[in-house]
């Protein structure tokens, strides 16, 4: 049973003060503040709780934990009762077990008895899984016929997730605590008085046609059978891993049996989700065991792709590579683990002698990257999630962490309700709009006008922090010089953000909670709404100029923080697969050269590689990059202008894929290779607060297929092998002993092991020591380029594109909740598919007019570099003239076919975020509109 009180240090590492409490005649050391039920768990015994989640507060509902304490009159309940210094409980008194026994008895009355009941007095204990309410049934000998009294008959299966049975509800409340005090959804509450009382959603719709995000949190609280997940079944064996999602990594335990995932639940302990999850990370993971695996190793031959034997195709592979030294590219995965990329770019710079490897980083947040290393000499996330939560004030731009990062979402939703302000700067209306009124709707790509026009404000109003600039920045002078223009009504003008309401964000932003101690803590959140343009290192240093000009990093509950995409993206540039720097972004100078040479006893390129934008445009040079090596990536999803990326892949020499299913890309290539999932391997991931985290294998490898740092390092040897090398250093027998390699060179994670991430749970770099606890927060006394630099930007023209009488509207990309970027795992769960099953284009009602279309109508969209299919998704939540599609491929189509192929000239990210576009009703309904649609469309913002 898990529990809080057996460290002496709370989550951000303070220390507490402890006490001493006798439970049952054991002495249990618990910490100061903690109740009864905490020291009872705490000591081991199994006394009932059934309407207090381990996660959640004390409701105090079901009094199923009386309990006798010495020195107190009557029966109180555990959970309620707050624990004192030589407190003395008894949990097995006649009378607190007599008590606890007639109240199980009376709980049992409100459910389906016969499969709650202790197998004796006449009812048998048929419930499909042991249930909290089931087993202290048992445990107090429970009669379930006693008090047996209403009959309740109403089912709820419209979930694809899940299924509510009010046979077996009990009315304890935990699930309701779970949605509305836990995730700060509010989806479900209970409706009624007496004996109508019941369990309902928001407006008592169908629990499938609600505001509910499918998150599981009440499936998971729940003590009885009255909510259980669909696809659930029982497994032998338990592990705990990191979900393979988003850059938020928080903890699951996977249960498997036969090598199949079979459920999966939170993980309480993982300190960056802290029990919580969403609907990907709970019931996402079914891709693991999809049927379309890849299982054998694949050439392709005068009849396509035909299986192999793994010599056939190493051997082929190492052949090919040789030959194409000199005109070779790499592209490594956000999705693989810190072990996996660290050998793939080992084996591309050490044996291929190049340093052109790169990842998906191009394609998200390379902007924020490049300006946070020129501003302040680091490119990670400053601050913890914790910090959201303690923030007063958060600052969510170009962002939507309810679809995207959803537990991120929710520790900012705790905030809020806690007091804390939000801000949201976004041209979409986003769901934290409801949590707030200083929503800033800017025109697409006018991001520098609004942010240098609130740096404007908060120095004409006094609010900058003087001593932090003067102290810890330079350049200010300079940048400061270039904000005359941005005055409010100017700004106006240029973005179309209210001048009170950017005069009102500004302040708040800069101190939020003034007192006499300092401003209050601002948290500066942003997404790919600010970086995927070909503006996005500007936009990303005018935030950076925002948190210096207010000191706000450093402390308790500010900081800056990009929030990462794939689960491993920090990872995989952590790892060095970034084609300017080696490992821990050590660039290439002599000395970082030798000691790398003598490790890896290579004689490493020292020019700058290519950044995968700038690969996909060598190739169609004609006289660069001829065969290309990509690993968990699907850049014929991914790449902007799908034409011109199917060009490209299509004119290499040689291209081979390693991955788990034959994507988009793999269909091309010329071998393929079949990677094992993360449920197959052992390694580590890093999520977006820095924390390294162990994924643990849970089932052997599907097929034949292999951990990608085997297959790598297998390769590498071979490859050597032709080229005359000696290959040394490709013999790893272990992800650990990868890891400590990887240690052994990379100041920032020095500190850790596979072994201490075991013993410790995860730990935030930097950690250049095995006794340095790790770092939850940065810059707190400086930067690691000493001083923190105010960069000058400029709001320049949005795109190479506006929009015309020909393609009048302005497009708009982005994720979904239900999907993950191109879709290419999401697509393969039955319940994510079902939730959103076609390509919605979303488009302002004025707009739908114009066009005469209607709400769920198949609709064109063109650009001038494509067109595709979706169903229109008439809404005031997208602005007039513009429209939103997301990036899955659904139905044969995807949103890249439109975007534009231009770049950041800094950071190279292309340009997803504004292409002018046409959109009219389609001539003949499409045959896949119709299959499977859910007729939700509207009511759901968090289906986004
Ligand atoms: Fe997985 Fe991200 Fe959802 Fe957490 S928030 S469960 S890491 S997808």
């Amino acid at each position: 049973m898990p529990s809080d009180t057996a460290d002496t240090a709370d989550r951000s590492g303070t220390a507490v003060d402890m006490i001493s409490v006798t439970v049952d005649g054991q002495s249990i050391e618990t910490r100061a503040g903690a109740t009864v039920l905490d020291a009872v768990l705490a000591a081991g015994v199994d006394l009932p709780h059934l309407c207090k989640d381990n996660d959640g507060p004390a409701l105090g509902a079901c009094r199923t934990c009386l309990v006798s304490v010495e020195g107190q009159r009557g029966l109180p309940a555990a959970c309620h009762t707050p624990a004192s210094d030589g407190l003395i409980v008894n949990t097995d008194s006649e009378a607190a077990r007599a008590a606890r026994k007639g109240i199980i008895e009376l709980t049992l009355a409100m459910t389906d008895s016969a499969a709650h009941g202790n197998g004796s007095n006449g009812s048998a204990t048929t419930g499909s899984a042991t249930t909290e309410l089931r087993h202290h049934a048992q445990s107090h000998e429970a009669d379930a016929l006693r008090w047996r009294s209403r009959v309740k008959n109403h089912q709820d299966d419209s979930n694809h997730f899940y299924m509510f049975d009010a046979t077996d509800c009990i009315l304890c409340g935990r699930c309701v605590s779970a949605c509305s005090d836990r995730q700060h959804i509010g989806a479900i509450g209970i409706a009624g008085a007496g004996k109508a009382a019941r369990i309902a959603s928001f407006g008592d719709e169908p629990l499938g046609e609600s505001t509910c995000t499918s998150c599981g949190s009440c499936v998971a609280a729940c003590p009885t059978d009255a909510l259980t997940p669909k696809r659930a079944a029982a497994g032998a064996k338990t592990v705990s891993t990191v979900c393979p999602y988003c850059g938020v990594g928080c903890g699951i335990k996977i249960t498997a049996q036969d090598g199949v995932l079979t459920h999966v639940d939170d993980d309480p302990n993982n300190r960056s989700s802290n029990g919580l999850l969403c609907v990907k990370g709970r019931f996402g993971t079914a891709f693991v065991n999809h049927s379309d695996r890849l299982t054998t190793p694949l050439i392709r031959g005068a009849d396509g792709l035909q299986p192999a034997t793994w010599d056939e195709a190493l051997d082929l592979v190492a052949e090919k590579f040789a030959e194409h030294q000199g005109a070779f590219g790499a592209f490594s995965s956000a999705k693989a683990t810190n072990e996996d990329n660290y050998m793939l770019q080992k084996f591309v710079r050490a044996i291929m002698g190049t340093n052109n490897v790169d990842h998906c980083t191009r394609l998200c947040h390379s902007p924020s990257v490049e300006a946070m290393l020129a501003q302040l000499g680091s490119g990670a996330t400053s601050n913890s999630y914790s910090d959201y939560e303690a923030s007063d004030c958060l600052f969510v731009v170009g962002a939507d962490p309810s679809s995207n990062h959803p537990v991120a979402a929710s520790r900012m939703r705790t905030a809020v309700d806690r007091g804390a302000a939000l801000i949201v700067l976004n041209p979409k209306r986003i769901e934290l709009c409801d949590h707030t009124e200083l929503w800033l709707r800017q025109y697409p790509g006018t991001d520098v006008a609004v942010l240098n026009g609130m740096a404007k404000a908060i120095l004409d109003e006094g609010l900058a922090d003087e001593s932090f600039i003067a102290e810890r920045t330079e350049g200010y002078a300079e940048w400061r010089a270039e904000l005359d223009a941005y005055t409010p009504e100017a700004v106006e003008q240029m973005s179309g953000v209210p001048a009170d309401l950017l005069v009102r964000a500004a302040r708040t932003y800069a101190q939020p909670n003034a007192t006499a101690e300092g401003p209050g803590g601002s948290c500066l959140i942003w997404g790919m709404g600010v970086t995927q343009h070909t503006n996005g290192t500007a936009n990303a240093t005018a935030l950076l100029n925002l948190a210096l000009l207010t000191g706000q990093v450093g402390r308790v509950g500010n900081g800056v923080s990009p929030l990462r995409g794939q689960n491993n993206v920090q990872g995989a540039g952590d790892a060095g697969c970034i084609p300017d720097a080696l490992p821990g972004y050590q660039r290439y100078t002599d000395d970082v050269l030798e000691k790398f040479n003598s490790v890896w006893r290579a004689d490493l390129p020292q020019d700058e590689g290519l950044r995968a934008t700038d690969m996909v445009e060598s190739i169609l040079s004609g006289d660069g990059i001829r065969c290309m090596y990509i690993v968990g990536e699907n850049p014929l999803l991914t790449e902007p202008n799908l034409a011109h990326a199917r060009e490209a892949i299509a004119k290499l020499d040689f291209l081979v894929v390693q991955d788990i299913f034959l994507h988009e890309t793999a269909e091309l290539a010329d071998v393929v290779l079949p990677a094992a999932s993360f449920a197959e391997k052992e390694g580590t991931f890093t999520n977006s607060e820095r924390r390294v985290q162990r994924v643990r294998q849970v089932i052997p490898p599907v097929g034949q297929s292999r951990a990608d740092w085997e297959i790598v390092q297998d390769l590498a040897r071979r490859t050597a092998l032709r080229l005359g090398l000696a290959g040394e250093g490709f013999e790893h027998g272990s992800a650990a002993s990868v890891f400590d390699e990887l240690a052994s060179l990379t100041p920032i994670i020095a500190g850790l092991s596979h072994r201490r991430l075991d013993e410790e749970g995860g730990i935030q770099w930097p950690c250049p020591t095995a006794d340095h606890p790790g770092t939850p927060r940065l810059y707190d006394e400086s930067f690691p380029r000493g001083l923190g630099k105010f960069v000058p930007v400029r709001q320049l023209p949005p795109s190479e594109e506006s929009p015309d009488d020909r393609y009048p509207l302005i497009l708009n990309t982005g994720r979904v909740l239900y999907h993950w970027h191109g879709g290419t795992i999401t697509r393969r769960v039955d319940g994510l598919v079902d939730s959103w099953p076609e390509l919605r284009v979303a488009i302002h009602p004025n707009d739908a007019a114009r066009q005469e279309i209607g709400d769920g109508e198949a609709v064109w969209v063109a650009s001038r570099r494509g067109r595709l299919e979706g169903v229109s998704f008439v809404t005031e939540d997208v602005a007039e003239g513009s429209i939103f599609v997301p990036f899955v491929r659904l139905a044969d189509t995807a949103a890249n076919w439109l975007t534009n192929n231009v770049y950041d000239d800094v950071a190279r990210i292309p340009e997803y975020k504004v292409c002018a576009v046409a959109v009219e009703r389609a001539a003949e309904p499409s045959e896949w509109r119709h299959s499977g649609a859910t007729g939700k469309r509207g009511k759901r913002r968090q289906y986004w």
